[in-house]
């Protein structure tokens, strides 16, 4: 955590930044608008200061991000002279994918930038505080940094912030959120077409893969979930981002407390994508089973098929469900 640590973390981090000549910044596979906000964001701000920057994603960028300059530069490869790395929005480093390279990534100062509760501190210096979105603290470090918060930084912050908040509705906003949104609004930020271009747009890909994802959905007492196989995808011309999103939407059912979306990967695996609801923690269970999280919103991916994978996750969340219910009524 940052608290309390935070200004002798902030400094340590800006120390190597300032000293090197450039740096490589990369984010977590199948990117949200927080990895690709706060990648971009920082990129954009060390580069005012001069730097040389990379900015790295091992996956595609979804095409809805497009709108926010310099999409286009980001690679996928991963870093091979660039003196300092920097992580954003990742847990862990498998989140990095291919980005990731153990002889690399021991060999210089690596800053871990990131905001779930299921951070490994992979880093040289870990700047990891439980805020709704990384986006909040690259933006401390940028004004730390002393660096420019221009109008396409602050987009950029911006779209991170209200990516992971759904739009300031998550339970873990507070008025430091919407105070952080004015000043990227104050840079010339537009929320108005964050929005509209992030949230309330979707390809007839999405329309497709959501409408037979939801006429299977299931439920098994207050757990609804639904599956995602590679089949619907190809049939739906679909991508795996055409999921995102999916598991907010059928955790607005009514009498729900858990939402998962299985969806098999390309190598084999299932992601079961969860989200919880008020006065629930998944983020524990989603580690126990590999994969990371917050409390609210965590997530998994498991080796087998869609029935093993899912009856094992559906029987692990039943289970916390349990625990935590218990523990409840016990205080
Ligand atoms: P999402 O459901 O939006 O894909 O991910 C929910 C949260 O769980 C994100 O913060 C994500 O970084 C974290 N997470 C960690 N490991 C995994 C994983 O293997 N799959 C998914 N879906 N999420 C993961
Ligand atoms: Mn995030």
């Amino acid at each position: 955590m940052i608290r309390g640590l935070a200004n002798k973390k902030l400094d340590t981090a800006k120390k190597y930044l300032l000293e090197a000549g450039s740096v490589y910044i990369g984010c977590h596979i199948l990117p949200d608008g927080d990895a690709v906000g706060s990648l971009l964001g920082l990129g954009r701000a060390l580069r005012s200061l001069g730097k040389a920057c990379t900015l790295a994603c091992a996956d595609p960028i979804p095409f809805k991000f497009d709108f926010l300059p310099g999409v286009q530069d980001i690679v996928a490869n991963p870093p091979t002279a660039e003196e300092v790395i920097v992580t954003v929005d990742s847990s862990d480093v498998e989140r990095l994918g291919a980005l990731y390279d153990e002889a690399i990534f021991h060999s210089r100062p690596v800053i871990n930038i990131d905001h779930h509760v299921t951070n490994t501190a992979f880093g040289t210096v870990n700047l990891v505080q439980f805020l709704p979105s990384t986006a909040e603290i690259v933006y401390a470090l940028i004004k730390r940094l002393g660096a420019l918060l221009d109008k396409d930084t602050a987009a950029a912050l911006l779209t991170g912030l209200v990516t992971d908040t759904r739009c300031f509705r998550t339970g873990n906003v507070t008025t430091k959120q919407l105070r952080t949104a004015i000043a990227f609004m104050k840079a010339g930020a537009s929320l108005a077409e964050i929005t509209e271009l992030v949230f309330n747009r979707k390809p007839v890909s999405t329309i497709c893969l959501w409408g037979q994802s939801l006429a299977n959905a299931q439920t098994r007492g207050r757990i609804i979930w639904t599956e995602i196989s590679r089949d619907m995808m190809r049939k739906c011309g679909a991508t795996p981002n055409d999921g995102n999103g999916l598991v907010s939407h059928l955790a607005s059912t009514l009498g729900v407390d858990v939402a998962i979306v299985f969806r098999e990967t390309d190598d084999g695996r299932v992601d079961a994508s969860m989200r919880a609801g008020p006065g629930w923690d998944i983020s524990g269970v989603a580690f126990k089973l590999g994969g990371g999280g917050h409390p609210k919103a965590a997530g998994c991916t498991i080796a087998g098929d869609m029935h093993t994978v899912r009856d094992l996750v559906l029987s692990e969340i039943e289970a916390v469900l349990q625990d935590q219910k218990a523990a409840c009524h016990d205080q």
